[in-house]
């Protein structure tokens, strides 16, 4: 369990009270020549996957595989997601800490045919089998809306996940994220739309 920032690691932000943004990339593996490509289009929608499994490591160590395998494996520049929130707790003094892996100005490789316009968070773990953690579920609800919040997007329409990214024109991969984390998702994202429609209401009483 991390206490504090890893040398090399930047803190980025307080994204809800108790739970901050630590930037990582630095600290990952990456291809020796290739680079992501900067974004061009706007940003407009959040992906979720999950590892696939759990790796059984903590913080900074839990993301390492990954990255290792996306660059040694897959070839790829460095890590394919631009979010990690791990299995089990990570901790920056008393703040829950979610980690950036990869620039939102960066076009990576989490979900085909989507890369230019989305950010690819990914949840350790595999979530078909295993439910989210209380720790996961808890960064969620800090993380999904001020994602959402700072890229001027709505919850209920502008969040995806790998199995249902053929909704925006992807390439889904039905295993990714898990029948759990779906449910969750989807749980989510309709509650969120039915906030909207509270929302708007009381401002229609007057017309
Ligand atoms: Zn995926």
């Amino acid at each position: 369990m991390t206490s504090t920032i890893p040398d090399g690691a930047k803190y980025e932000a307080e994204i809800a009270g108790g739970v901050c943004l630590v930037d990582v990339s630095a600290l990952l593996r990456q291809h020796l020549k290739k680079r992501y490509r900067a974004r061009k289009k706007l940003l407009t929608t959040l992906f979720v996957h999950h590892s696939g499994a759990d790796n059984g490591k903590d913080g900074i160590e839990a993301i390492k595989p990954m990255a290792n395998w996306h660059v040694g494996h897959n070839n790829w520049p460095a890590i394919g997601y631009q979010f990690v929130i791990t299995r089990r707790p990570a901790f920056v003094d008393k703040s829950l800490v979610i980690f950036r892996v990869g620039g939102s100005d960066t076009v990576r490789a989490h979900t085909r045919m989507c890369n230019r316009f989305g950010d690819g968070l990914c949840l350790q773990g595999h979530l078909g089998k295993e439910p989210l953690t209380s720790f996961q579920e808890e960064c969620l609800e800090a993380f999904l809306p001020w994602w959402m919040e700072t890229h001027g997007r709505n919850p209920a329409k502008d969040l995806g996940w790998h199995s249902n990214s053929l909704k925006w024109g992807g390439v889904p991969k039905m295993a990714c994220p898990g029948k759990n984390a779906v449910a969750w998702l989807r749980t989510y994202s309709l509650l969120s739309d039915r906030k909207t429609v509270l929302a708007v209401h009381p401002s229609d009483v007057g017309k």
